[in-house]
């Protein structure tokens, strides 16, 4: 596990650079091997998180089978990244996938927020479970398959 600045990392910076629509942001970011995780900027909940793979690899649309153990990985690390902010229950998370094209970001990202019970008006809605602009995982459910 490694600590880097969004500076020194293009793909992040880039992505970052996509998400403040040309601002630059200073952030620090933590890698987790192929993956990589920041604060959101425009926090829809006390804990915001957006985990990316370092490798370009679409939206969940083109997302196939093999892309699977990426995508469990990846839930992985919201939920080690909530813990290590202090944040233990697995219960109040919520995770998921913007489904394009509702999503303005083409590089694929999961949300991690918490505590769930604690989104406003506007995220609630945004974040939506089994809403058809949102792809929610349940973290407590996939520790069990695990
Ligand atoms: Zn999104």
């Amino acid at each position: 596990m490694l600590f880097i600045t969004v500076t020194w990392n293009v793909m992040v910076r880039i992505f970052i650079k996509m998400q403040t629509k040309n601002n630059y942001v200073q952030q620090t970011c933590t890698l987790y091997e192929d993956l990589v995780c920041f604060r959101d900027i425009r926090p829809g909940a006390p804990h915001h998180y957006l985990v990316v793979p370092v490798e370009h690899m679409g939206n969940c649309k083109t997302l196939k089978k093999e892309h699977i153990p990426v995508v469990k990985k990846m839930v992985e690390v919201g939920k080690t990244v909530l813990q290590r902010n202090n944040f233990s229950d697995l219960n109040d998370v919520r995770m998921g996938f913007h489904w394009p094209p509702f999503c303005s970001i083409s590089h694929l990202h999961l949300h991690v927020l918490a505590p769930a019970s604690q989104l406003g008006f506007l995220s609630r809605l945004i974040y939506r479970i089994n809403s058809y602009w949102f792809i929610t995982v349940k973290p407590e459910k996939q520790r069990k398959v695990a």
